[in-house]
């Protein structure tokens, strides 16, 4: 049931020893860099004065911006032939930032991307398809090494080629995937097309969802369409990549591997930690990474820390599925959106398909939201009135939930750009 019980489910009390070792050790390593170095002279902190876990909080928080202006090699604790592996992040908000790290950091990633799909019941008599992008996106090698470790035949397909994709499935017997959810969305009219119905002409058994934040009315679509067991993972190339926190069989929050991590809530705003079980901005701290320690780096996402004992035994935290980037809120007429909010509603609303794209729009110096929304083929078919009362329809629910009123365009399936990597949701054509 356990990949490792003893760490998995240690007593509270002994895990926050382990990590208070831990971050002691790691404070130093990381005073070896030249951001942390700086860092400590300024603030005037030792190494040596962080004597308990409330301590960490004497240290400054290190952000995206700080990975950039001390780009590529301001954070490296150790010299660069201890070096085995780069990995950037994806860049989607200005230049990407690069992480280094030693052999002892990937064997150590591995151990918990292993550890976590093991949680999920993935064993080695598994068939695992990787249909991520490999190369410097953390998502593909993540998962490669981690069900290698694992023991599982690993089939690296990479992304897109959808039609391959599922010929790979059937030919050789694939039980476990990872995929990005919008993309299993826009596989279920590949499989149409195909004609291959995954519940029942393949073995498909779990899912790993990554790389995107979704809904849980996505997962469902997704679980019932193929006929599986879908868990949410979350990663971050600044903290590895994929293993940061993963769900358990009971699907209720991701366990946060906090041996590996210290896990912090902050209000964005007043930077201070919220009380327990309240929604904020989740900051890490790495606690066993040699080749580029990272202190409280503020992840920008938006999640809570869920109270309570898990069913599964396992005692470090978990954190509900992220509500979104504090980068992908919109503003709007002065009302915060974040777009899982709309993929949401529009999940659950009968007839719309798998794909849609928000558009923004300034005239007038007023701001417009469009929702283009593709819905399913028969209802192109000939009755206007059914397509309108669906148009209708999601005008009304979209507005019940963030209070303002987009102009909604009904589109037909596939006929929006998709992306083989994470989706493109939003097109914000509003000018400064
Ligand atoms: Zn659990």
């Amino acid at each position: 049931m356990y990949w490792e019980e003893d760490i998995e489910t240690m007593s509270r009390k002994k895990l926050e020893d382990l990590q208070l070792a831990r971050l002691r050790e790691s404070v130093k390593k990381a005073s070896a860099s030249v951001f942390y170095g700086d860092l400590f002279r300024k603030a005037g902190i030792e190494p040596n004065e962080i004597r308990s876990l409330d301590d960490i909080r004497k240290i400054p928080f290190t952000t995206k911006d700080d990975l950039r202006e001390h780009w590529p090699y301001g954070f490296l604790a150790v010299s660069k032939d201890k070096l085995v592996r780069m990995h950037s992040s994806s860049g989607t908000t200005g230049r990407a930032t690069v992480i280094f790290h030693t052999i002892d950091d990937v064997n150590e990633w591995t151990n918990i991307v292993a550890r976590s799909m093991y949680m999920t019941g993935m064993r080695s008599s598994d068939v695992f398809q990787n249909m991520m992008t490999y190369g410097l996106f953390t998502g593909g090698l993540g998962f490669h090494y981690g069900a290698e470790k694992l023991g599982a035949l690993v089939i690296p397909a990479g992304a897109g080629n959808s039609k391959r994709q599922i010929q790979i499935m059937q030919d050789f017997g694939t039980t476990v995937m990872h995929v990005i959810p919008s993309y299993a969305l826009h596989l279920f009219s590949v499989f149409e097309e195909v004609g291959v119905d995954p519940g029942n002409d393949t073995q498909l058994r779990i899912a790993f969802l990554g790389a995107e934040p979704h809904s849980e009315k996505t997962r469902e679509k997704i679980e019932e369409f193929y006929g599986i067991k879908a868990y949410n993972s979350y990663g971050l190339s600044e903290m590895d990549g994929p293993g940061v926190a993963f769900e358990c069989q009971f699907q209720n929050g991701m366990h946060i591997w906090e041996d590996n991590f210290i896990v912090e809530i902050i209000n964005p705003d007043t930077l201070e930690p919220v009380p327990e079980g309240e929604e904020g901005e989740l900051v890490l701290t790495t606690l066993l990474r040699d080749g580029m320690p990272i202190l409280r780096y503020r992840t920008k996402d938006l999640t809570r820390i869920i109270p309570g004992a898990c069913e599964c035994g396992r005692t470090h935290a978990r954190i509900e599925r992220i509500k979104g980037r504090t980068d992908d809120m919109l503003i709007l007429k002065g009302v915060n959106i974040f777009p899982i909010q709309i993929e949401k509603k529009l999940m659950d609303i009968p007839g719309v398909g798998t794909n849609f794209l928000i558009i923004l729009e300034r005239k007038d110096f007023n701001d417009h939201m469009t929702v283009r929304v593709e819905v399913q083929k028969e209802f192109f078919s000939g009755d206007l009135k059914q397509l309108e009362d669906l148009r209708h329809r999601i005008g009304e629910e979209l507005k019940s939930d963030i209070l303002i009123t987009p102009k909604v365009e009904l589109v037909e399936p596939g006929s929006l750009p998709k992306s083989e990597g994470k989706a493109v949701r939003v097109v914000d054509n509003r000018e400064e």
